[in-house]
């Protein structure tokens, strides 16, 4: 079956009635397009696990704290669809902005706690316009599933909450985040390095996994480990490290001692190019090791 491109909500609307109507399930994976292999990898997960897969491609001014940064965001739809094409895609879903917010917006879902830090506390505004946007689209689409990648892991847990305080009938399916051969999260953004900055970026993920393994080894002084990775990244050139913590991966907040699975999290900037990316370190590999020591 080919790939169905809809601009408007009525329409949308309409197809997935039809697509209900025959009992099949819907899975969708939101999108801000420039869509690479980790997009690809949420899709192909979609894919595999629901009969429609619906792909959204909006990028979503609210969630924009510097106009600059959304006008520069990468933009190619033809490129994006051909890449929807190729994996099967049943719908992409690409409104106008108009479509998505045609009066002014003056109804939002904010999500207390969980925002307060790392990039909630650097990009103000940030997740309400993230929570509302999703919130919109799953009220718009109505999937049975909805998938998110856990290198946005604040993101999703974000998600995860108003799912679950907001009794939102969806299940969400966190996707592993896919990587480059040396280590860098792909990312929209990556477009954007210079070949020196790309070749310095991959130190965060090193950084992030070093911080991780000396947890998963039982270190229980976090502020230490955290000198140790802001030190690895602080030297590199053009590198400025905006946060990096060790929180608890359900509320985001941040640790002072290790007493169950943890996320080491950052946002580094490489010249003019914000980087994110972050570790899981499950209780499992903790108390294992902490138990052969
Ligand atoms: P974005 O277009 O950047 O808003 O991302 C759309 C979705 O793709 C989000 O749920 C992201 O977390 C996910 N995503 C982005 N990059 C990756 C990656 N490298 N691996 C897995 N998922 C990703």
């Amino acid at each position: 079956m080919s790939t169905q491109v809809i601009r408007t909500v009525v329409g949308l609307r309409d197809r997935l009635a039809s697509v209900r109507r025959a009992g099949a399930s819907i899975g969708l994976a939101p999108t801000m397009g420039a869509l690479h292999a980790g997009h690809g990898r949420l899709i192909e997960r979609t894919r595999q696990e629901t009969d429609c897969v619906v792909v959204s491609i909006f990028v979503n001014p609210i969630q924009f704290n510097q106009n600059d940064d959304y006008e520069r965001y990468p933009r190619d739809l033809a490129r994006d669809l051909e890449f929807c094409r190729a994996r099967g895609v049943d719908i992409v879903f690409a409104p106008e902005i108009d479509e998505m917010y045609p009066s002014p917006q003056r109804a939002f879902v904010e999500v207390e706690l969980l925002t307060e830090h790392l990039c909630g506390r650097f990009r103000p505004g940030h997740f309400r316009g993230v929570a509302t946007v999703v919130m919109k689209l799953l009220n718009i689409v109505q999937p049975d599933r909805a998938y998110f990648g856990e290198k946005d892991a604040q993101q999703l847990a974000v998600i995860r909450r108003i799912v679950r305080d907001l009794a939102v009938p969806v299940e969400i399916v966190p996707v592993a985040t896919l990587r480059e051969p040396d280590g860098l999260a792909l990312s929209s953004r990556n477009q954007r390095l210079s070949a020196a900055e790309r070749r310095v970026a991959p130190a965060l993920y090193r950084a992030l996994e070093r911080a991780g393994e000396r947890i998963a080894a039982g270190a229980s002084d976090v502020e230490a480990v955290k000198k140790e990775a802001h030190a690895a990244l602080e030297g590199l050139p053009g590198v400025r490290v905006e946060y990096l913590e060790v929180v608890d991966p359900e509320d985001m907040q941040p640790v002072d001692r290790i007493a169950g699975p943890v996320r080491v999290t950052a946002a580094v900037w490489v010249g003019a190019t914000r980087l994110i990316d972050n570790v899981l370190c499950p209780l499992a590999a903790v108390t294992q090791v902490t138990e052969r020591a």
